[in-house]
């Protein structure tokens, strides 16, 4: 048989570090310079020797590509997706250890100096010489690494299931590459007549507490949304307060009540969300003035498990109603007690109805020529441009102040899991089985992957309603911003997430527990593939 070239632990390990050395940190040239290099590797198997048009370079964003490396077997249909992404976090906490922050090698062996710099449980990892340091080799370029050294060996010994290796850039930030991934996954679907069986992804293990050395499974996992508010008041001078309302006095309310706010907790099957908190709150006025700031914006994170967008707007809407309320009662109150008239009442609206407002107003044409001139300044992001856009709206609408609008700004990540699945179940039961008996390895099972990932765009189930809302209320939708979310409640398989344990992802202390990733979990997952492949006939 033909030598296989990741076969060994040894193999994958300098397959990982070599992946690692190519800089790939979101938006930047090495990112875009990625997939191409992973395909001139693959391109030298000898499958791919053989079938050069399994490969495929597609356009992402911004000169960003993600690569799609197919394994097929003749008259199979059954096809697993291995997912992973290339891009990794910036660098700069490493300090003056940035230069070998792509070395793990070198980097693991320049910690030893450098002890005292770690934090106790790293210093204990480093000393045990159990882990790899290095940005991206946790998150997640072993996960990568593992699928190549999957794909190559399901080629050589032909096994009876399609693979369809996807690697996407940009994941850390708006995940554009796995939303222009979803119709390439169609197409794949439609030119082959494949029947998807599984959306593997292979993030790596998060720890659940400190200390934890569980080796987790992921049945699903978790969705995040950003209700945005833009405040709205009425300008005044310093020196007459009360003739106008300042748009962080209105802000302070909502704010208030969205941060750590209990009814946008969710809990389901034993797990919780983490509670909303606010991303950014901010000023929209660039310079000091002492006219008062009368306009202003927030972010807020939500974190999701069942939710859709439609229920998180209605959600988000009560609570600016009862915000505005306690707004208006306060500030009348100062009105009373000074004898001014108040210049009115702030009112709630979504982005939707400030939109249909200005539509009538001015005509469509209008409302598109504003969109487009935000959208025309290429230094602002899809938060700022969201922002922007209701901003620019409410200039021309002052007759809809003092007001709350509310909005969603990208990204949006819904939340995805398959723990009901059978195949997913059947899954969990062999890795769990195989892990203890193998590897003396306790495998649980986690419904949610708290670390966020591309799952989410492969698996949405909706009756539309809730997708509804986010379109209409999201400013910079259909221009700068998409999710295809037609596409993908078309692509109807179960999910989950196999990937090595490691520690500190994000961190100057990433690491990767070497045995686990390099022989434990390679060795579960080929085997549960086979598991997949020899009873796709027993399995609906
Ligand atoms: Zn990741």
């Amino acid at each position: 048989m033909e030598q296989l070239r990741w076969g060994t632990p040894d193999k994958l390990r300098g397959l990982l570090c070599e992946l690692v050395s190519w800089h790939s940190m979101t938006l930047t040239e090495g990112e875009r310079e990625f997939p191409g290099k992973v395909q001139e590797m693959l391109r030298d198997l000898q499958y791919f020797r053989d079938n050069p048009n399994n490969l495929g370079l597609n356009e992402a964003d911004l000169g960003r590509r993600f690569l799609t490396a197919l394994y097929k077997q003749k008259d199979v249909k059954d096809t697993i997706v291995l997912i992973s992404h290339f891009d990794t976090v910036n660098t700069e906490e490493y300090g003056d250890l940035q230069p070998f922050a792509y070395q793990p090698e070198e980097l693991t062996k320049l910690l030893f100096d450098r002890i005292d710099e770690l934090h106790s449980d790293a210093q204990v990892d480093l000393l045990s010489g159990q882990y790899l340091f290095g940005r991206g080799t946790m998150d997640m370029k072993m996960g990568l690494a593992m699928h190549m050294g999957l794909l190559e060996k399901a080629s050589v010994e032909k096994w009876p299931i399609n693979l369809l290796l996807l690697t996407v850039p940009d994941e850390e930030v708006n995940s554009s590459g796995m939303r222009a991934a979803i119709p390439k996954l169609l197409e794949l679907k439609e030119e082959h007549c494949f029947h998807y069986k599984l959306f593997l992804n292979g993030e790596p293990v998060f720890t659940q507490e400190p200390g934890d050395r569980s080796y987790y499974i992921y049945s699903g996992s978790i969705g995040k949304i950003m209700p945005s508010a833009l405040f709205y008041g009425k300008e005044t001078h310093v020196g007459e307060p009360l003739s106008g309302i300042s748009a962080p006095y209105i802000a302070s309310f909502l704010t208030q009540r969205m941060e750590w706010n209990l009814s946008l907790q969710e809990n389901v099957m034993g797990e919780s969300t983490p509670l909303p908190v606010t991303l950014q709150q901010k000023d929209l006025r660039l310079e000091y003035s002492v006219q008062t700031p009368y306009r202003s914006a927030a972010l807020y994170n939500v974190f999701l498990m069942k939710r859709k967008a439609e229920e998180i707007m209605e959600k988000f809407e009560i609570i600016a109603q009862e915000a505005a309320m306690a707004c208006n009662q306060s500030y009348q109150g100062v009105c009373l007690k000074q004898s001014v008239k108040p210049v009115g009442e702030v009112r709630v609206l979504r982005f939707e109805d400030l939109q249909s407002h200005a539509i009538q107003k001015f005509g469509r044409e209008l409302v598109e020529k504003v969109k487009a001139e935000v959208q025309a300044n290429f230094n602002w992001d899809d938060r700022e441009k969201s922002l922007r856009i209701a901003d620019s709206l409410m200039i021309e609408c002052q007759e809809l102040a003092p007001a709350i609008v509310l909005m969603f700004a990208p990204p949006y990540y819904p939340a995805v899991n398959s723990s009901d699945d059978l195949l997913v179940n059947n899954c969990f039961k062999y890795l769990k089985e195989k892990g203890l008996e193998k590897f003396a390895l306790p495998v649980k099972q986690v419904h949610f992957f708290n670390g966020i990932s591309d799952l989410s765009y492969v698996n949405y189930q909706d009756d539309g309603k809730g997708w509804t809302a986010f379109k209409v209320n999201s400013p910079v939708w259909g221009s700068s911003y998409t999710i295809p979310f037609d596409e993908m409640a078309q692509l109807q398989a179960p999910v989950l997430n196999v990937g090595p344990f490691g520690k500190d992802a994000h961190r100057r202390t990433e690491r990767l527990h070497m045995k686990n990733a390099f022989e434990e979990v390679p060795a579960l997952v080929e085997g549960m593939i086979k598991m997949i492949s020899s009873s796709r006939n027993k399995i609906p």
